[in-house]
């Protein structure tokens, strides 16, 4: 057996790489930097222990690398526990010391690797159950750990309990009651603030107005389809959260009632699930009284992983199912993104695997599955059914609530924070898409299995088996159903549109939409999305959608007649029509509705096609491309105002909603506020109230317009990133606006920062998911992260880990089909400009969290029209001075030394003009 022959550290070779060098450690522990050559061939030729292999592969210039990846070894030993993927990170996570620089890393990794071992011969390790019978199928898979782990697993005297045996089961509970109506006192929902504050931190007068405002949401309504609505800006350092929490906690405690919090980003759920200890510190009660809730597809299914783990998966994926396996026993809920499975696990199997073990497909059988009283996801949706809070995010409330008509819970009120995102989410949330992968996943929901692939799928002659045998009418619906999907695209449908050899009518269609985008393609092909608008159409398209009208009607008149077959037999109730069974019939008749509405929208989309156009929808085609690889084709349809279709499926049938935001109003317009929250639609008034924010911000930030970097300029605006990075000793952010120049940049600096201590991580570039990114970026004040949209707002990362955004030019919006016809619609440039301000102070947003934060906001736009300057908060100096001064002026407030967090704006050397005059002349134009 390999062993320790050095006390506390594994005497395997271990590598380490960065963008700065390699290192590898022998098994005695010394030390060396070598070349990429020699790494290549000492991991092609001994077992090397390494930290996140993908990224390894990736700092060596390979495709992949296997090795003891310390993270997997990580997850069998501790499943559902989480450790930032970083030496240190890991360290902590041990509980060993961290190593001191790169060089030592190598070294540290054996020390983690015997560390872990060791816990498997402990008698106090609180993950054994079940690790045994886990590590024996891993063996069996070659898992590169096994061979190590298995001899220090003890076999246990008595058979372990399987996972399926020790997951608990959820319980049925009586329907709540209606919520008792009631006002919230004013010194009521004052006195709960104060006590979720805490002692010794009184409540500051901001935060209690707008507890108080924030409280009249949950007001009883008047008149039905009139509900209370607030919308309320408050800014960064309120305490908005605590602030709202205070009366939604009040009211349903008083009331009976639940109160939906919606988020827009993972971030902040996190932040109110940790929140929750402040209102319920006692865990099991906390438990039961704040749900979070996601989208199905978030969550385990646990027939798909028994499937895995019996012979559904194999190589690399049937390794990571064991790995799901053993943390699905020890999950709090079961949530595969976002919850207790680390977010770099998947990452490590290139995802291999991860998705077909969520019910992304919608096959669920319910009440059918022989794990159905386990199941993650019932147990989830029954939770929430009792809890006071259910957090959740927009896209899944806006679901929810447009389902209501199904017959589902209803939510009667509702605090959507992140309130600015509210327009996105209703806008993807309504939205229609006939493309071949739509068309493709209701195939395979109808039709099932037709060929070799990975996880569980069943069509809906197997799902509804029973039924079949029943009734007769219900089985020749089926086989007409399955039938008419033969029809939809099947496998390999992209390589038939590029042969232009399609099958079927929708592979017809949309044959023709490829045709017609790329005829129309622009000339400046960036190897990314393409779309055209759906005008001028020529006849074989408009000729072939009339023969797919009649292909998707020929699907839509059996599924209709197998609804309405399945709602007589529930009528009916026959014998075998017990509670699992009828169960699984409203499973299969809210999939029906949902499906027969799918169609209900591609039939329109189409049969408009050679028509005039609705006003009230936008349509385009699309062929949607990564790099030049084209990965879905199709037809596109959004609400030119999706607030309308959120006011009439979601505003209206609530009692209470606050909207809440920092920047909802986009610098004080109310206007912008009422129209993208949906309230213009609302007939009724709502509450407006605003509250500023307490930070200092003269003091606290200062924005440098570098008015030198020429637009398109790669290699000068790489070495802006790279000299402004440097000067602030990293904890930068830098956002970009295209992917292509993330990655340009990223590989223009990334060496030349790590060899000055400096690691720079980007989105899109290294092979980790966005929130172990931030979890990495956080951990490391001297790292730097480089990424799109999802990080201008979603990054909360206070204190000196991140101290300067860097923007790389005005974030213009893309001139998309739909943009340019929501901007005729809006106002034209008023239109552009407001969404660049929203971008402009979602940006600054990052930098300022707390009191003692400090930070520089860089702009790299040489033609920054003063008019948008209104994005930032009043006070913070503006300056326009070129890349030289602007690395100077970083350098002294910034660098990351001592003098951090001490200096004042005073102290900044600077001869750049300041800009105060021009907002100030700006706001009053703004207002
Ligand atoms: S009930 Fe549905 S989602 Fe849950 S485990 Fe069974 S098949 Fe999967």
């Amino acid at each position: 057996m390999v062993g320790e022959t050095r006390p506390g550290a594994l005497d395997l070779t271990a590598i380490h790489a960065t963008h700065g060098g390699i290192w590898l450690a022998d098994g005695e522990g010394r030390v060396r930097a070598v070349g990429r050559g020699e790494a290549l061939s000492v991991c092609a030729g001994t077992p090397t222990i390494m930290l996140n292999a993908p990224l390894v592969a990736a700092r060596l210039g390979l495709p992949e690398i296997s090795g003891l990846d310390l993270l997997e070894l990580f997850a069998f030993v501790h499943p559902a526990r989480f450790a930032v993927p970083t030496p240190p990170g890991l360290a902590r996570a041990l509980g060993l010391e961290a190593p001191g620089d790169d060089a030592a890393a190598a070294a540290f990794y054996q020390q983690a690797a015997a560390a872990l071992l060791d816990r498997l011969g402990a008698d106090d390790w609180p993950e054994r159950e079940g690790a045994w019978t886990a590590v024996q199928s891993l063996g069996r898979l070659r898992w590169p750990w096994a061979g190590l782990a298995a001899p220090r697993i003890a076999k246990p005297e008595r058979g372990e309990r399987w996972l399926f045996s020790r997951l608990p089961q959820w319980e049925e509970a009586a329907a709540r009651p209606e919520a008792r109506p009631l006002r919230l006192p004013d010194g009521a929902t004052q006195d709960r603030l104060a006590d979720l504050v805490g002692e010794g931190a009184e409540p500051r007068e901001g935060q209690r107005a707008y507890a108080a405002a924030a409280a009249r949401a949950f007001d009883p309504r008047l008149e039905a389809g009139r509900p209370r609505m607030v919308l309320a800006e408050a800014g960064t350092g309120i305490g908005k959260t605590l602030g709202y929490l205070a009366p939604a906690s009040l009211w349903a405690e008083q009331a009976g009632g639940a109160v939906w919090v919606s988020t827009y980003t993972k971030a902040l759920q996190r932040q109110l699930a940790a929140e929750g200890a402040r209102l319920f510190p006692n865990a099991a009660e906390r438990r039961e009284k704040i749900v979070v809730r996601k989208g199905r597809e978030n969550y385990l299914c646990l027939l798909n992983l028994e499937d895995a783990l019996q012979g559904g998966f194999s190589g690399r994926a049937a390794i990571l199912a064991q790995l799901v396996a053993r943390w699905a026993a020890y999950s709090a809920d079961g949530d595969m993104v976002g919850g207790d499975l680390p977010g770099w696990l998947p990452s490590l199997f290139r995802r291999a695997g991860a998705t077909a073990l969520t019910d992304r497909r919608g096959e669920c059988v319910y009440a059918g599955c022989p794990h159905y009283r386990k199941c993650f996801i019932e147990r989830a949706s029954r939770a929430s059914d009792g809890a006071d809070l259910v957090i959740a995010n927009h896209a899944l409330v806006m679901l929810l609530a447009a389902r209501q008509a199904e017959g589902g819970a209803p939510l009667a009120r509702i605090v959507f924070d992140e309130g600015h995102h509210l327009f996105d989410a209703a806008d993807s949330t309504f939205a229609a898409a006939l493309t071949g992968q739509e068309a493709i996943e209701l195939r395979r929901w109808i039709v099932g299995p037709e060929s070799r692939s990975r996880g569980r799928r069943r069509g809906l002659a197997a799902r509804l088996a029973d039924l079949a045998s029943y009734d007769d009418e219900g089985a020749r619906a089926i086989e007409q159903a399955v039938a008419a999907a033969h029809e939809l695209p099947a496998d390999s449908w992209l390589g038939r549109l590029a042969e232009e050899l399609p099958l079927g009518p929708i592979e017809t269609v949309l044959a023709r939409v490829r045709a017609t985008v790329l005829a129309r393609a622009s000339a400046a092909d960036a190897g990314f999305g393409l779309e055209t608008h759906a005008a001028e159409l020529d006849a074989p398209l408009i000729e072939a959608a009339a023969v797919a009208i009649e292909g998707l009607e020929a699907l839509m008149r059996p599924l209709a007649r197998l609804r309405q077959r399945l709602i007589a037999v529930m009528e009916d109730a026959p014998d075998w029509l017990d509670a699992a069974a009828r169960a699984r019939i409203e499973g299969a008749l809210g999939g029906l509705l949902r499906r027969g509405q799918t169609l209900s929208a591609w039939v329109a989309m189409l049969a408009r096609l050679g028509g005039t156009a609705d006003p009230d929808f936008v349509d385009w085609l699309a062929v949607d491309r990564v790099e030049g690889r084209e990965y879905d084709v199709g037809l596109h349809r959004h609400w030119l105002d999706p607030t309308r279709p959120l006011a009439e499926a979601v505003l209206k049938p609530a009692h209470g909603l606050l909207v809440t935001s920092a920047t909802l109003t986009g610098g004080g317009d109310w206007s912008v506020a009422e129209a993208r929250s949906g309230a213009l639609h609302l007939d009724t008034p709502q509450t407006n109230f605003a509250v500023e924010s307490p930070f200092d911000y003269a003091n606290q930030a200062e924005v440098l317009i570098v008015t030198d970097i020429k637009k398109g300029d790669m290699p000068a605006l790489a070495g802006a990133y790279a000299r402004l990075i440097e000067a602030s000793g990293g904890g930068a952010l830098g956002l970009f606006t295209a992917i292509g120049r993330l990655r340009a940049v990223h590989a223009r600096i990334a060496d030349r920062l790590a060899r000055e201590g400096l690691p720079l991580y980007a989105q899109h570039v290294d092979p980790i998911d966005t929130g172990t990114l931030v979890d990495m970026f956080r951990d490391e004040p001297h790292a730097s992260l480089l990424g799109t949209d999802a990080l201008r707002d979603g990054v909360d990362v206070p204190g000196e880990s991140l101290r300067l955004v860097v923007l790389e030019g005005v974030p213009w919006p893309r001139p998309t089909v739909l943009h340019g016809a929501r901007r005729a619609a809006n106002g034209g440039s008023a239109h552009d400009d407001r969404i660049v301000r929203a971008r402009l102070a979602q940006g600054f947003g990052r930098l300022i969290r707390r009191a003692g934060d400090r930070g520089c906001f860089v702009l790299l736009a040489a033609a920054m029209p003063s008019r948008l300057l209104t994005a930032f908060p009043p006070g913070v100096p503006i300056r326009r001075l070129p890349l030289d001064e602007a690395v100077r002026h970083v350098a002294s407030r910034l660098s990351f030394d001592a003098s951090f967090g001490h200096q004042g704006a005073g102290e900044a050397t600077s001869a750049g003009i300041h800009e105060n005059a021009d907002i100030a002349s700006a706001r009053e134009v703004g207002r």
